[in-house]
């Protein structure tokens, strides 16, 4: 694992000066422009001033590109794709956790300085990043996932055993529900073990032991519970695995903010997400994790390009997601180039990225943009996303990352250290 970097304190005030900008609103990008940051917020973006600003500290990051801070809106830090799962059953708590350190670790050294996990990550990881005591992407947290008896998230086996992942304390990653009330009280247990979003399976899926993505899953009703219940809440979100369409359509016109996966959406669904601003979260970083033309070659995995191909078209709302945990982690932005190899071109793709990712999780007031008064989640790259957005899949083209004015990872050493900045 990397060394802390230097990073300057919160409080600390300085200039980035000479990238060019990517602000994360798909505006053109801005050259030999200047980023000011002051108690980790942004305080003045825009082309280079003539005059320096007296006694503010200049990091000279010309030759880079600037962008906001990623966002990668469906992740599971707790599962690791290095170990083989039996491998880990002889594994002590602590080693879980060693695990989930270094998943969050590899997320912010790809660029990502906010993630939402969904289903497997407990809130003590969440509020250790908060308070600064470990590095990771600032965290939106499911918990859990619902969905029925032998739907996507039961995880119990024919006979009555668990899997490993579902025996771990750590890890209270599944929650079955078969009626209204076990719905709503499953969601309030989750809320008061600090869920920020809830995830609902309304189709089947892969690697679960007794369903398949045609299934069906969690009706209508069960997500306009759900929503009903949160909207009397703070409103937090609702995800929904829909990897077929009559999934996706109830958790649509049920009122889910976005369709995680999508992988057979027909037009009228489609049109429905449309209407209601649904997000599409389309995780191709999973989809077509052995290739494209692997996948192009499979029906079901063909058809799944061709819905989110057509969705984007269409003008869906979109967030960048991977299901990192099943494609690996610290790879989030690989996402990038299959959106841009989808259909939208480098400047959507990294609003999706960014601002795409703050509306879907109600943060865009804060993070997803490099504007006045936001957070100073920035990351430069020393690549030009216009004409190679395939690099920024590789880790070592993200030179640095700053999350709310704290670098936590500077590869060139732009930073100075901690006294030397006002
Ligand atoms: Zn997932």
């Amino acid at each position: 694992m990397a060394r802390l970097p230097t990073s300057p304190r919160a409080d600390s005030h300085y200039r980035l000066v000479g990238a060019t900008l990517f602000d994360g609103t798909s505006a053109d990008p801005l050259a030999d422009a200047e980023v000011e940051v002051a108690r980790g917020r942004i305080v003045y973006v825009g082309r280079r001033r003539r005059r320096d600003p007296a006694g503010v500290t200049a990091i000279d990051v010309s030759g880079g590109y600037l962008t906001p801070g990623f966002i990668d809106t469906h992740v599971h830090l707790s599962m690791s794709t290095d170990v083989p799962t039996e491998q880990q059953r002889s594994w002590f708590p602590e080693e879980h956790v060693i695990a989930a350190l270094g998943n969050l670790h590899a997320t912010v050294d790809a660029g990502v300085t906010t993630a939402r996990d969904l289903s497997g990550l407990t809130p003590g990881y969440r509020s250790s990043i908060a308070a600064g005591s470990i590095i990771g992407p600032r965290l939106h947290l499911a918990i859990a996932m619902l969905s029925p008896t032998g739907g996507h998230a039961d995880p119990v086996m024919a006979n009555g055993s668990l899997p490993l992942w579902a025996e771990r304390a750590t890890t209270p990653g599944w929650a079955v529900v078969d009626t209204i009330d076990d719905v709503v009280k499953s969601v309030r247990a989750l809320v008061r073990t600090g869920a920020d979003v809830i995830k609902v399976c309304t189709s089947g899926g892969m690697s679960s032991p007794h369903d398949d993505p045609a299934d069906r899953g969690l009706p209508l009703e069960h997500v306009a519970a759900i929503v009903a219940e949160l909207g009397g809440r703070q409103g937090q979100p609702v995800a929904a695995h829909a990897q077929n369409d009559a999934g996706a359509q109830a958790a649509v016109l049920g009122g889910a903010t976005s369709i995680e996966h999508g992988y057979d959406l027909s037009e009228s669904t489609v049109a429905s997400m449309i209407e209601r601003g649904t997000f599409l979260v389309p995780t191709l970083s999973t989809l077509l994790r052995t290739g494209w033309s692997a996948a192009e070659e499979d029906p079901r995995r063909a058809r799944a390009i061709t819905s989110i191909r057509d969705a984007l078209s269409a003008g869906v709302r979109v967030a960048l997601g991977t299901d990192a945990g099943i494609h690996t982690h610290g790879r989030n932005l690989v996402e990038l180039s299959h959106l841009v190899r989808a259909g939208l071109s480098p400047l959507e793709a990294l609003r999706a990225g960014t601002l795409g990712g703050a509306e879907l999780m109600g943060l865009d007031g804060d993070v997803g943009s490099i504007e006045v008064g936001k957070v100073a989640d920035l990351v430069l790259i020393k690549t030009d996303p216009m004409s190679d957005i395939a690099a920024l899949g590789d880790p070592r083209s993200i030179r640095l990352v700053v999350q709310a004015g704290r670098a936590v990872k500077d590869v060139d050493d732009l930073y100075p250290s901690f006294d030397a900045l006002t």
